[in-house]
């Protein structure tokens, strides 16, 4: 662990977003789903949801990624419905992607909300129940010949409209994560292969110095 890597990190992390997420509904091709979690990482989401598609688990695929999913945690959900419910009950507004004519403007949401996007699957996109499970349904104007965008072009469109929002409001200022949630993740980060061992040994991580160094005796 170089110094300069830990600054890296610790800067990273001051500008994590706990409150922007996105949900995705079996989307199904891995590097769909890795380009969107790509996406989530450049924007500074912190944790992603996913309802895995039918066929198995979740559709990673690190040549696309550029290693994303080491940053951006994935939560699995059983079905899209709960996974809506569940986000709604912590705070978040969840706007549905729809291709809908009743759908409002990607653009018209308050992203500095806690909000999480909801994509659909490449095939059939979101469910009309999903849908109406959602706090708003939400559109990017489509003025061509084609009907839709690819999934990660739509989550990377929506997300960087967030990102302006929230940069706006000086969100990216200050960190947003909490201080034990930020000293956790910068351990995680800076010492992935030791993170596991304190884990199953049930102890708790050990405190780090100003430059990354891990300090003996002492614990986060
Ligand atoms: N036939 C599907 C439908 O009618 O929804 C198309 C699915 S599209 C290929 C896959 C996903 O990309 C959608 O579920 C949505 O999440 C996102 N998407 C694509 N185009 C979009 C647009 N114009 N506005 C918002 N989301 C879009």
């Amino acid at each position: 662990m170089t110094p300069e890597r830990y600054a890296k990190i610790m800067r990273v992390l001051a500008q994590r977003q706990p409150t922007l997420s996105v949900l995705m509904d079996e989307v199904n091709k891995p590097h769909n789903f890795s380009a969107v979690l790509r996406t989530c990482d450049a924007v500074g989401v912190l944790r992603a949801h996913a309802v895995p598609p039918k066929s198995g688990s979740l559709p990673t695929y690190e040549a696309t990624s550029g290693s994303a999913h080491k940053w951006v945690e994935v939560q699995t959900h059983k079905e899209i419905v709960g996974a809506v419910r569940q986000l709604q009950a912590a705070g978040f507004q969840v706007l549905a992607t729809h291709l809908s004519e009743q759908s409002m403007d990607y653009r018209q949401p308050d992203y500095t909300r806690p909000t999480a996007v909801l994509l659909g699957a490449e095939k059939w996109g979101v469910s009309d129940e999903a849908a109406r499970a959602a706090d708003h349904n939400i559109v990017i104007p489509m003025l061509g010949m084609v009907q839709s965008l690819n999934v990660s072009v739509a989550a990377a469109t929506i997300l960087f409209e967030a990102q302006r929002q929230r940069l706006t409001a000086g969100m990216y200022a200050q960190p947003q994560l909490e201080a034990a949630e930020l000293a956790r993740l910068a351990f995680e980060w800076s010492y992935p292969e030791l993170a596991p061992l304190y884990r199953e040994r049930g102890e708790r991580y050990p405190a780090m110095d100003a430059a990354g160094q891990i300090v003996r005796g002492d614990e986060l």
